[in-house]
Parts: C-alpha cells; sequence; structure tokens
C-alpha cells in the first residue's frame, strides 16, 4: 500500500470502509474456492457412471453452487461499494487539501510554477494515487488471502504437485520487485509529458487572440506536434513495459498449467493403472476429479498472482504521483501570518509608507524606493506615472502579496507585517489591473466577496460603476453568463463589472488599478462622480494613466522610477512637481492635436 505523510491518516479516516471492504472480499475469497471442489465431485461421480446413487449429493451441489452465487454477488456489491468510496473520498480530501493550499501560496510562487504542471497534479496524480487506494487494495486483499487460501487448499490435495506449481510464481514476486523501481521512473517521465502539453494548451487557449492576431497558428501547431510526439513516446514507453510485464506473468501462468497437466496427468495414469506414485511413506493418489479441482484452484490462483503484478505497476505509479502531490503540499507558504497577528478591526482607512523599499526576488534593482507618505482616512488619492514607475507594486504591497520588511507600511498605525492577513484583505476593495472575472453570472461575479448578497446591493454596485444600463440590455440581465475569462464583454464592461465587485465590499480601503482605462470619458465622470459621493468618508485609491482622471480627486501620487516625486492636489503639483507639469503639459497637447489620451 501507499504511505506517506500526507496519507496515512487515511487508513485511520476511512478504516470501517476498508475494514467492510476487506471482509467482504474475504468472505468472497473463502466462498469461490468451494467450486472446483463441487466440479472435481461431479467429475469423479460421472467417471465412476454412479449418478443415481449420488442424485441427493448432485442436487446438494447445485443447491450450493446456486447460494454461492448469491454470496459472492452481494459480497462482490459491498467490497466495491466500500472500498471504491474509500479511494475516491481519499482522492477527493486530497485535493481539496491541495485547493487549500493552491489559495495560501504566494503569487511568487505562481510566478514560478506553471499552471498546467498544476493542473496535472490535480487531476492524474491524484488519480493515480486514488487508484492505488481502490483497485491496489482489492489487488493486494485478493492477492493475500485469495492466494493463502488456494495455496493450502492445494497442499490439501497434493503436495508435491503444489510445490511445483508454486516455484515458478515465487520468480514473479522476484521479478516484481525488480519492475517497480523501474515503472516509477517510467511513470514519472510520462507525467513530466503531460505536464508539458497541459501547460502548452493552456497557455495556448488563454492567448489564442493572440496567436490568430500574429497569424501564429502554424508555428504554434508545429511547437504542439513536437510536445505531443514527446508525450506519445514516453507514452509509448511505458506502456512497452507494462505490457511486456503482463506477458511475462501470462507467460509464466501458462507454463505453469502445462506443468500442473502434465505432472497431473502422469499422477492420475499412475492411480488408474493401480500403481500409484509413491515417495518415501507418501502415496501419491490422484483421481480426474482431483486433477479438474486442480487446476480450478490454479484457475483461481492466477488472478492473484496477476494481481501482484499489478500491485507493483500502480503502486510505482501512486508513489510517483504522491511524491509530486508531496512536493506541493510541502511547499512552504511564504505569505503567512505573524507569530501574533493583529486583527484589524474597524478600520478607518489611515496608510503610512515609511521609507518603503521593495524589491522583487528575482530583481536586483529595487521597483521601490525610500517612499514615505501618509494618506488620511477617507482621502481619495489618484496615483500618476509612466508605465512600470511602481504604481502597481505599490499597491499589491498593500495587499500582502509579497512579503515586505517590518516598519515600512503601517494601515491605521498597525505595522502591516504585524497584521492579520485576513482581516487586512477583508478591509480592502481591489479592482486588479486584468478585470479577472469567472465563468459564471454577472450577479455571481458581482457578489463574489458574499455568495448570499442581495440583489438590490448588486445592482447598486453595477449603478456605482456604471454598468447597470448595459446589464439589464443583455437579453438574460444579471443572470448573463460572462463566460470563460468574461470575453463576450467588452473591455469597458469587464473593468466595470470589476469596480462593482469591489465596491460592493464597502471596504474603508478601495483600490483601483488602472480600473477606468478601457472607458469613454463620460462614464469615467459618471465613476468619478460615484466616488466623491458613494465612498465619502472612505479612503480610495484610483491608479490612473489620465492625469484627467485623477485630477480632481483629493491628493495625487506622482511616481517616476519606484520614487514618488510629488504627493499633493493637483494645483500644488502643478507648482512643485516638474514631472507632474510634464505630464499635464503632454496630455493637453495630445488632446488639442487630437491624439489619444495618455503619458
Ligand atoms: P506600473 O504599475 O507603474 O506600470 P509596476 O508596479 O507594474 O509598474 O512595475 C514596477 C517595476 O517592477 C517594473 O520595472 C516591472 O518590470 C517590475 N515588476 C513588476 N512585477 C514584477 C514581478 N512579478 N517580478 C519582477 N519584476 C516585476
Amino acid at each position: 500500500m501507499l504511505f506517506g505523510k500526507h496519507v496515512n491518516r487515511f487508513y485511520l479516516k476511512y478504516c470501517l470502509f476498508f475494514l467492510l471492504g476487506v471482509a467482504a472480499l474475504v468472505v468472497v475469497d473463502v466462498f469461490q474456492l468451494y467450486i472446483p471442489e463441487y466440479l472435481g465431485e461431479i467429475v469423479d461421480i460421472l467417471n465412476e457412471g454412479a449418478i443415481a446413487e449420488n442424485m441427493e449429493r448432485i442436487n446438494d451441489i447445485i443447491v450450493m453452487t446456486v447460494i454461492i452465487a448469491f454470496i459472492m454477488f452481494g459480497g462482490r456489491v459491498i467490497w466495491r461499494l466500500s472500498l471504491f468510496h474509500a479511494s475516491t473520498k481519499i482522492e477527493a480530501d486530497l485535493r481539496h487539501k491541495m485547493f487549500l493550499k493552491a489559495e495560501r501560496l504566494s503569487q511568487t510562487y505562481y510566478h514560478e510554477n506553471k499552471v498546467g504542471n498544476i493542473i496535472s497534479w490535480f487531476t492524474t496524480d491524484l488519480e493515480a494515487i486514488e487508484e492505488i487506494y481502490g483497485w491496489g487494495s482489492i489487488s493486494l486483499v485478493d492477492a493475500i488471502f485469495l492466494s493463502v487460501f488456494v495455496i493450502i487448499k492445494m497442499f490439501l490435495l497434493d503436495w508435491l504437485v503444489t510445490i511445483v506449481a508454486l516455484i515458478p510464481i515465487a520468480l514473479i514476486f522476484v521479478w516484481g520487485f525488480m519492475v517497480e523501481k523501474f515503472m516509477s521512473m517510467k511513470w514519472e517521465n510520462r507525467q513530466k509529458a503531460l505536464d508539458e502539453v497541459y501547460d502548452f494548451s493552456q497557455e495556448n487557449f488563454t492567448g489564442i487572440r493572440v496567436i490568430k492576431a500574429f497569424v501564429k497558428e502554424t508555428q504554434q501547431l508545429h511547437a504542439f506536434a513536437k510536445i505531443a510526439k514527446k508525450n506519445q513516446d514516453v507514452n509509448v514507453d511505458f506502456v512497452r513495459y507494462s505490457v511486456l510485464f503482463d506477458i511475462c506473468i501470462t507467460i509464466i501462468c501458462a507454463v505453469i498449467v502445462c506443468i500442473i497437466l502434465g505432472l497431473g496427468g502422469f499422477l492420475v495414469f499412475q492411480t488408474i493403472e493401480g500403481s500409484p506414485l509413491i515417495i518415501g511413506d507418501y502415496k501419491i493418489e490422484f483421481s480426474n476429479g482431483d486433477l479438474i479441482t486442480f487446476i480450478g484452484y490454479f484457475d483461481t490462483l492466477v488472478w492473484p498472482v496477476i494481481a501482484f503484478g499489478q500491485i507493483f505497476v500502480m503502486r510505482s505509479r501512486a508513489k510517483a504521483s504522491l511524491k509530486r502531490v508531496s512536493r506541493f503540499l510541502d511547499q512552504e507558504e511564504d505569505i503567512k501570518n505573524p507569530d501574533n497577528p493583529v486583527t484589524l478591526k474597524d478600520v478607518k482607512g489611515e496608510i503610512r509608507f515609511n521609507d518603503f523599499t521593495f524589491s522583487y526576488a528575482n530583481q536586483k534593482t529595487p521597483a521601490l524606493k525610500n517612499i514615505s507618505l501618509t494618506i488620511k482616512p477617507g482621502e481619495s488619492v489618484g496615483v500618476v506615472g509612466k508605465i512600470g514607475s511602481g504604481k502597481s507594486t505599490l499597491m499589491n504591497a498593500l495587499l500582502r502579496l509579497y512579503n515586505i520588511e517590518k516598519g515600512m507600511i503601517y494601515i491605521d498605525g498597525v505595522d502591516m507585517m504585524d497584521a492579520d492577513i485576513t482581516s487586512l484583505r477583508e478591509a480592502i476593495g481591489f479592482v486588479p489591473q486584468d478585470n479577472y472575472l469567472y465563468s459564471d453570472t454577472i450577479e455571481k461575479n458581482i457578489a463574489f466577496a458574499n455568495p448570499k448578497m442581495q440583489l438590490s446591493l448588486v445592482e447598486e454596485g453595477a449603478k456605482f460603476a456604471d454598468v447597470h444600463s448595459n446589464i439589464v440590455d443583455f437579453p438574460s440581465g444579471y443572470q448573463t453568463i460572462t463566460g470563460e475569462r468574461g470575453v463576450s464583454l467588452s473591455g469597458g464592461q469587464k473593468q466595470r463589472i470589476s469596480i462593482a465587485r469591489a465596491f460592493v465590499k464597502k471596504s474603508p480601503i478601495m483600490i483601483m488599478d488602472d480600473s477606468v482605462s478601457a472607458v469613454d470619458i463620460k462614464t469615467e465622470e459618471t465613476i468619478l462622480d460615484n466616488i466623491k459621493r458613494e465612498r465619502k468618508g472612505l479612503t480610495t485609491i484610483l491608479i490612473a494613466s489620465r492625469v484627467s482622471t485623477v485630477m480632481h480627486l483629493d491628493k495625487i501620487i506622482v511616481m517616476n522610477e519606484g520614487t514618488v516625486e510629488g504627493f499633493d492636489t493637483h494645483e500644488n503639483l502643478l507648482k512643485s512637481c516638474p514631472t507632474y507639469k510634464k505630464m499635464v503639459f503632454l496630455q493637453e497637447l495630445e488632446k488639442e492635436i487630437g491624439g489619444d489620451d495618455g503619458e
């Protein structure tokens, strides 16, 4: 069976199902061994031509066979239900645990690991683990109990033929142990190749519009063909060795049957001739019926022997898969609560950056340098600056998506690194730059923070984001499914639904990362008016590429190459901040010559 820190507890958790399944299997195993015995008996009765004298016994055998068939049927239903119940539950429990882990892992982990790999750990690897608990348990129990029962029965019938038949079976065990490591390696190669297929497909489906726009279908097809070929090769390689292993077992079994037939036939002939084989004091008498019974036993023994072989293969797969799953589950969570977290309650919305400097793990130069400023509770603040100047990084830091040094950011006077992460994130309504929407109804997307949210609040959010009239115009209104990543909606509609989703959280701090870039000027004005009215007294931060978007807010942060060049009102910045003045001038100029708004 499979053991490991992440699976051991399942033996206890599902022990009742395992015990019930094993008991049912053992009952079936015991009863099925009566069948060869009855067959042998019938053959001997027929052979002797003594049907009339044994009519009563024949009737008994028929009745017993029917009863045994019913017992076996019932037993099989029970073991299937209980063992497969336990195995699927184990798979589901592990998947649940992995999902929890996935939610706790940081952005950095997802930057460093491909989504395709993670999907394959959640699917094929968990299936391999499920298999060892379902089919694996059945094979193991049958392999042990059935083989022991059969061997005892065979020994009772004739020890010599049994020993001769068992010698080749011992070979299968040795072969199995040798094969296990080898097959485990082959399975790991197979899974790695599958990861690549998942990863490549996922990336291409997501970026299908870019591929089409750049007419790169053929190039991507060739790239996919290469990955698919590699996947095919390792799969063929894996199946080749699996089949080879199965063939070896089948050949060994066929050889044993030949040996039994040869040796058994000889013993039956000697017995009929009246000169049974004598070894020491032991006289071997073997009737036709005995031979039939013996072959029947051996037939029964074939399955457990094959089962042993299967266990080796299944276990090697499951071991390799558990290794990958465990690596994921053991992944250190780099973003975690401090030892004594401070729960943020009744947040007023004061944000203080104190000489805040931040570098991404894989970067040499800091993305943000020596930022010191205080956003007062209830202020509406704009953030402007060139692309790459650090606007998003500054805001992401507030969500604790990355680790920062202590003493650099304070929320309501509490050091962010001392704050409980959940309470911190609860206090912030966030509109991400990519406006990600789930494939669900618009209502559910807006009510993401609280699935039990009243429709009236959802509508309030949509009105705040000026998207209500668009939504009610859709044939299914708020029940419209936004499609995979909301592709059926325009960029502006997605942005506004995303704003509505953050607004309905009614959090003391709201951060909008470039959230009105895809809407027209009139809609932008409506949203800005709504922010002023609806978020009065609540802190709102708006990253924008157009100065016109933020000029009427309480204050504006001007960013340049990771530093803050100015933090003041529009009027004051025009006087004191050359970078801001230049931005305003350039955007005015662009407007005059009819160009796009921008930096
Ligand atoms: P803005 O929002 O102003 O466009 P960002 O905050 O996104 O700027 O980026 C600031 C700097 O940090 C840029 O130089 C960018 O390349 C870098 N950066 C952003 N995200 C990452 C990341 N995940 N890993 C490494 N560098 C990053």
